[in-house]
């Protein structure tokens, strides 16, 4: 399912492989580290800030390691 602005604000109902999400609200949502966005529920958005924190803390910890090592 792709979302776009003109979504926004919308309640869906959303079948998966994982379940189904009833009154699901479609939201904006955006990483405050690289600013990229996303445009889909808020389950999904919770994905997306979620992968976004899980990859920028490990991006953070190997550029540590880089400088202690170099
Ligand atoms: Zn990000």
């Amino acid at each position: 399912m792709k979302y776009t602005e003109d979504n926004l604000g919308e309640i869906v109902t959303t079948d998966g492989d994982n379940g189904s999400y009833y009154d699901e609200r479609i939201v904006m949502a955006y990483c405050p580290i690289c600013a990229a966005k996303f445009i889909g529920t808020i389950r999904q958005a919770g994905g997306f800030l979620g992968g976004h924190e899980v990859f920028h803390a490990w991006e953070f910890t190997v550029q540590i390691n880089n400088e202690l090592e170099a």
